[in-house]
């Protein structure tokens, strides 16, 4: 019988006030229930809210080394039940133990940097315009945080927003994403285990257009963090301009891998491999287009079928598999639909483009695809397909590359393949996006570097590094005028 799982609240494991669950399923096989979890609503984000202000009261005026202290515990913990926790990460989200590990390992990364941060927190001291006076920044809490996490990083994710955020002095209220809440339920156990006062964590399991919504919209929470699609993020978005909060946003995006004639092509083939099927085309910074030089396409291209063809999908616990499945039918369905429109607007199927059936029927998984003559305009060139899906593009130079890459709403990730350095470096200069990498796909984000997108990927914070503490606090200014007189601004002046 599958365990039932409860929200924190309070510092206690309760019922939804609705009595009503969701089911938690494997979508390697969705015969394999893993758990019911509460489908809650406004009325458990309210009691979240109550307790995490009284939360926040306390965690605020702990010193922000002790906050350190307590996340560098959570990141031992972390490491401890690394295994455990990948394998509860695949079972419930699909993608293989090596990336689920990775998942986790960031998590750990995200830890220690903030434990390190409690002993930075930089703000900045400056001369005063005036004599006899002291000019500072430094940075306060700023209360309780509303945190909206997606499917796709089970747990990397809710560490990059938790983790900044209490170290900050916050609290936090977490909706995880509803297809995979088992793995944040054993994040906030470990962050229980490490010390952290109970009010300050809250959890709240349900779906977005309920719990997620009521984040949102709840009048004590100014801040919200949300990782998700673009058409989600802009729903988020309205509201919180309406209620003036701080708002970090982290959305799609259809990146974009460059190889010139003069790039070493076995590089090229495992990067893109690895950046277009990785994660099963899941990633936000998945390698959706791949940009050939038309000198080396047609057998770059021959290349990469053969080796697509090879990848060996199943369920990502077992050791063969290269690609798991898609996190639910909803998804695989809208694979297919994309099937259909690259077909209607001409694109040549190379590879792929269907389920493979047979023993594997149980899941959602779809074959990794490959659509050649894509077109730059087209839907298949210009969307978030969110599968194994790569669309090939042919290029004639640097500079349309630059092009095609920059024509989409998107930008969050590039790449380019080559052994040019000064196109190296008019890659990062020109390519429109928050992170581009040179030989080296689309994906790879270090947990101490600033991580997202521009245009319709964001909405100009960053995640990771030194960056998102500026989100999570507020910058006050400090004067101290110790000249014992009235002294005035841009007017009192000296005769030098
Ligand atoms: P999603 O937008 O469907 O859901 C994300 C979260 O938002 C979930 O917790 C969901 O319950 C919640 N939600 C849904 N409707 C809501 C509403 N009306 N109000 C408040 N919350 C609501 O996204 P997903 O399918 O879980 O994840 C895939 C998307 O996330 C892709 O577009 C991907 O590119 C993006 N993503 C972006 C980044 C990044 O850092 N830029 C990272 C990972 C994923």
């Amino acid at each position: 019988m599958a365990k039932t799982f409860r929200n924190l609240i309070d510092g206690e494991w309760v019922a939804p006030s609705t009595g009503a669950y969701f089911d938690n399923r494997n979508p390697a096989d969705t015969t394999d229930l893993i758990g019911r979890f509460p489908d809650s609503d406004a009325a458990d984000v309210a009691a979240a809210v109550r307790s995490a202000r009284r939360g926040f009261a306390r965690w605020s005026k702990m010193p922000a080394p002790v906050r350190g202290d307590v996340l560098r515990r959570v990141g031992d913990l972390l490491v401890e039940r690394k295994e455990a926790i990948a394998d509860a990460m695949t079972r419930e989200m699909g993608k293989v133990l090596a990336e689920t590990r990775g998942d986790v390992q960031e998590g750990i990364d995200t830890a220690y940097y903030a434990a390190t941060e409690g002993r930075r927190l930089f703000g900045h001291t400056v001369p005063s315009e005036l004599q006899s006076k002291w000019a500072m920044s430094f940075r306060r809490p700023i209360g309780v945080v509303g945190l909206i996490t997606p499917f796709n990083f089970p747990l990397a994710i809710p560490t990059w927003k938790m983790f900044p955020a209490l170290l900050c002095g916050n609290s936090v209220i977490i909706k995880p994403s509803e297809d995979v809440p088992h793995t944040v339920h054993l994040l906030v156990e470990i962050l229980l285990e490490a010390g952290l006062p109970a009010d300050v964590v809250q959890l709240v399991h349900g779906r977005g257009e309920t719990v997620g919504k009521a984040l949102v919209e709840h009048p004590e929470i100014p801040v919200i963090s949300f990782t998700g699609s673009t058409e989600t993020g802009a729903i988020i978005g309205e509201t919180c301009g309406r209620m003036h909060k701080r708002l970090s946003l982290e959305m799609g995006g259809k990146n974009a891998m460059i190889v010139m004639d003069d790039a070493d092509l076995d590089l090229a083939l495992e990067g893109v491999l690895w950046g277009a099927f990785g994660t099963t085309g899941q990633r936000c910074t998945a390698t959706s287009r791949l940009l050939l030089h038309r000198k080396i396409h047609d057998r770059f291209l021959k290349r990469l079928v053969d080796a697509a063809e090879t990848l060996r999908l199943g369920d990502g616990r077992a050791d063969r598999t290269d690609v798991g499945p898609l996190i639910h039918e909803a998804s695989r369905d809208k694979v297919e639909r994309y099937i259909e429109i690259g077909r209607e607007q001409g694109a040549e199927l190379a590879t792929g483009g269907k389920s493979p059936g047979g023993r594997l029927g149980r899941g959602w998984f779809f074959k990794p695809t490959v659509f050649a003559g894509v077109r730059p305009g087209s839907r298949l060139e210009q969307e978030e397909i969110f599968g194994p899906v790569l669309s090939v593009v042919r290029i004639r130079s640097f500079d349309e590359a630059v092009r095609v890459n920059n024509g989409v709403r998107y930008g969050l990730s590039s790449s380019v393949y080559t052994g040019d350095v000064n196109l190296a470096f008019r890659a990062l200069q020109e390519l429109d996006n928050g992170i581009t990498y040179v030989n080296a796909p689309t994906i790879g984000a270090e947990a101490h570097l600033p991580f997202g997108g521009v245009k319709a990927t964001g909405n100009g914070h960053r995640e990771g590094g030194w960056e998102v503490y500026d989100f999570y606090s507020e910058t006050k200014v400090g004067y101290v005028d110790y000249s014992g007189k009235l002294q005035r601004a841009q007017m009192d002046t000296y005769d030098v």
